[in-house]
């Protein structure tokens, strides 16, 4: 416990000590979840005018930060603060601009059971818990994660267990939320024995961000209770380099130590992370604490975000500056989650430069324009070849989207949308 946390603990309770301040159930009681609790705690003070304005704000998304997180912000400075960016909200939350959209994903239409969105063919996502113990400010799920009356009930879990028990297809699930890590243990055990036990789930991930603002969370008996269900991965979502801290890394360093694959799902956020030297030490940090970047989100277009939106072009800039310059491990995928549902689309800088009946024209990260020469002879392997049977390959399907364009064993030659004017005029509606 520094000096800082100290001040913080003792002004929150004054029983409190080192012990409870590593207590992930003191620091859950103890959240700051009022204006005024903030400004008392970090010694702050805002004028009535911005009070009154935050208040309306805290009152449309909730806010809650945990002491831990709290002391992660200089008070001296804080109004620049990448912790406090993410943590506190701003009037401009209350800003909903022309694009904006409660639900920008349609993670409700894609949602054959509450609780449960399946959108790709081979995995789904659950929402198994609606809290948070610190509510990002840039949350794409606002409008929902918080809502109390939207906690799911154990029938609600039932039902999306269910569905994945009755839909062969899905062999990853991935918990989500909320927070997954926000359940007890017991239930946490409860849910992923029942899924586990699914034959063809063949992976479970869990997305939490407690390793970042909750560590004391990842304790050894919960970590114990997790390595029964192998092979499990967990996704955590640091945003900046101050994250970074010690208790950080030893929640890290406990789930790494038990075998899960980590990796890292960050946010490009302006005024927290929207540059190559932040987003840099952000990824060289997390490789170092066995983190694998995964993904890199543009800003969604739900409501209220608008302030902390980037053009896309800050992303690719930032991919620019990170592909060849640093080792691939580094390296997220940065991706745009279609707005409407469409799921995430990946977006590099633009590597092909031209292209011809047998050569390639690329340029690598230097500015080096090359030449790749194509093969003369090319044998097509055929995907029916009796060894993928029998290699055991069942999930060998037929392609489609653009796949299926590109298949030699598809008659298909164009991919059309299916209500624009022409299509009405052939079906005789136009
Ligand atoms: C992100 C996401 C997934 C998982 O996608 P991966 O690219 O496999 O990590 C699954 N379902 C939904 C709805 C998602 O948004
Ligand atoms: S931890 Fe995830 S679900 Fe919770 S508020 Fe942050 S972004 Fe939203």
């Amino acid at each position: 416990m520094n000096e800082r946390q100290e001040t913080i603990a003792k002004r929150l309770d004054p029983q409190a000590n080192a012990e409870l301040w590593g207590n992930w159930k003191w620091q859950l009681r103890n959240c700051i979840r009022s204006v005024e609790i903030f400004e008392e705690v970090l010694g702050i003070t805002f004028s009535d005018a911005e009070r009154a304005v935050l208040q309306t704000t805290v009152q449309r998304f909730p806010l809650s930060i945990t002491p831990y997180y709290a002391s992660l912000i200089d008070p001296e400075h804080y109004r620049e603060d990448p912790v406090f960016k993410q943590a506190f909200p701003m009037p401009q939350e209350l800003h909903v601009q022309q694009y904006d959209m409660a639900d920008p994903l349609t993670e409700d239409d894609d949602s054959p059971v509450p609780g449960i969105t399946h959108r790709y063919p081979d995995r789904v996502l659950f929402h198994v818990s609606n809290v948070c113990s610190m509510y990002c400010r840039h949350c794409t799920r606002k409008r929902k994660v918080g809502d109390v009356e939207s906690v799911p009930t154990k029938q609600t879990l039932q039902e999306g267990i269910q569905y994945i028990r009755a839909t062969p297809a899905v062999r990853d699930v991935l918990l989500s939320g909320g927070d997954p890590f926000l359940l007890s243990n017991a239930q946490l055990e409860w849910l992923l024995q029942e899924i586990t036990a699914i034959p063809h789930v063949e992976i479970v991930r869990i997305g939490t961000r407690t390793p970042v603002v909750l560590p004391s969370r990842i304790t050894q008996e919960l970590v114990t209770m997790l390595k029964q269900f192998q092979p499990l991965w967990v996704n955590v979502h640091f945003n900046h380099p101050k994250e970074l801290t010690a208790e950080s890394a030893a929640a890290v360093a406990k789930l790494a130590d038990a075998g899960f694959p980590l990796g890292n799902q960050s946010v490009l956020l302006a005024g927290v992370n929207d540059s190559v030297a932040i987003m840099k030490r952000l990824v060289h940090q997390l490789v170092k604490h066995r983190i694998r970047p995964y993904y890199m989100y543009q800003c969604d277009l739900s409501e209220g975000l608008a302030h902390f939106r980037t053009p896309v072009g800050k992303g690719i800039e930032i991919m620019e500056n990170l592909i060849g310059h640093t080792s691939g491990l580094c390296v997220p995928t940065y991706v745009i989650d279609a707005p409407g549902g469409g799921g995430k689309i990946p977006i590099l800088p633009n590597y092909i430069l031209s292209w011809s009946t047998n050569k390639v024209v690329l340029r690598n990260y230097e500015g080096v324009i090359t030449t790749y020469q194509e093969p003369e002879r090319y044998q097509v392997t055929r995907s029916d070849q009796p060894w993928d049977e029998a290699m055991g390959d069942t999930q060998a399907t037929h392609p489609v989207g653009v796949g299926r364009l590109l298949s030699d064993d598809d008659t298909a030659i164009s991919l059309v949308p299916e209500n624009n004017d022409r299509m009405g005029r052939r079906n005789g509606r136009g």
